[in-house]
């Protein structure tokens, strides 16, 4: 099978979202009045973002649910998606299941799949997304205020204990086993929490490095400083040791769950939101006026109920540290 019949049975699907879609130059979309454009792009390579014997459809869901995840964090609707692949080989199976997962993903929220790349190489995989979000409307990482609520979306730190159960490193009690593998191979993007947190959240990022490190990117870039409550944390699951889970929790990355700020005068227009999505959220601490030690301490702080500082030694992953 040629590079072009690989295309057209696996990936060319109709486009409704797009005025042309794959097969020509360039796929030709119209943005609706008075909207902004959201763009981003990530990148899964076989070896460093996931296991070489990962399922492939699990795969093809996962590589576009993490670019979902990033509109979703800029309260940004899905619209369009791009895809750029490199293959080893022409597995006719294998690419079967990665597209399934993949289409899966983009008819669950609603995107077209509208042009690529295809070659042959390592395996690597990367998606650009493109979503729309009403002029000036966008959660940037910079809208943080001090005095806002810190909210943390569902239960982040599961990713990470199911990477450590396939990975041999850690033995999760059975209960646990299936949800968090799940949490790690197939992620479902925040898309519908973004858009209720538009217009009440100052700021929003979502967490694919870990907690403390993707706070740590708001109050950078907001100018503030975070500070967590230990004991506001959401619950650790059961059974799981508990240094090890707290470690997840903060650390952990691939949950894509949201972190954001909120004034507080939204806790209850928040309360809401969870109980009608279903989701549940945590508030975990406040932003406040960066003090003058903020440089020596980092930009989130995590307390004990005495007011004492935690020290956490990992802060996320960083493919360069
Ligand atoms: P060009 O040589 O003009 O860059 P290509 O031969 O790379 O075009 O691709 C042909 C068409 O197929 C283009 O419209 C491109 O967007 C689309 N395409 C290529 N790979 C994919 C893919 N994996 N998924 C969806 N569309 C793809
Ligand atoms: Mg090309």
């Amino acid at each position: 099978m040629g590079e072009f019949d690989l295309i057209a049975r696996h990936f060319a699907r109709a486009t409704p979202q797009a005025l042309l879609g794959p097969g020509d130059d360039c796929a030709l979309v119209r943005p609706e009045p008075g909207m902004e454009l959201a763009i981003t792009t990530d990148m899964l390579v076989e070896g460093t973002h996931f296991l070489p014997d990962t399922d492939p459809r699990d795969l093809g869901w996962k590589t576009l649910a993490v670019n979902l995840s990033d509109l979703a964090a800029m309260g940004a609707r899905p619209r369009w998606v791009l895809l750029a692949l490199s293959l080893p080989a022409a597995d006719e199976t294998w690419l079967a299941a990665f597209a399934e997962g993949l289409h899966g993903c983009a008819r669950e929220f609603g995107v077209d799949l509208i042009g690529g790349d295809t070659t042959r190489g390592p395996l690597n995989l990367c998606v650009t997304a493109i979503g729309e979000v009403p002029a000036g409307r966008a959660l940037r990482r910079d809208g943080a205020q001090a005095g806002d609520d810190i909210w943390i979306s569902g239960q982040p730190g599961l990713a990470a204990l199911g990477l450590a159960q396939l990975q041999g490193r850690l033995q999760l009690p059975a209960a646990w086993q299936t949800l968090c593998i799940k949490r790690l191979q197939a992620p479902r993007p925040r898309v519908q929490l973004g858009l209720a947190l538009r217009p009440l959240a100052h700021a929003a990022i979502d967490i694919s490095d870990g907690l403390l490190a993707d706070l740590g990117h708001v109050a950078r870039r907001s100018g503030l400083q975070a500070r967590l409550a230990l004991n506001q944390l959401p619950r650790l699951p059961e059974g799981v040791d508990r240094a090890t889970a707290l470690d997840a929790l903060l650390a952990g990355g691939d949950d894509y769950e949201l972190c954001f700020t909120a004034p507080s005068s939204q806790r209850l227009a928040l309360g809401c939101i969870a109980a009608d999505l279903d989701i549940p959220l945590w508030r975990i601490g406040k932003m406040e006026a960066a003090e003058a030690s903020a440089d020596a301490t980092g930009p989130v702080l995590l307390l004990d109920p005495d007011g004492q500082v935690i020290e956490w030694a990992r802060l996320g992953y960083d493919h360069f540290a």
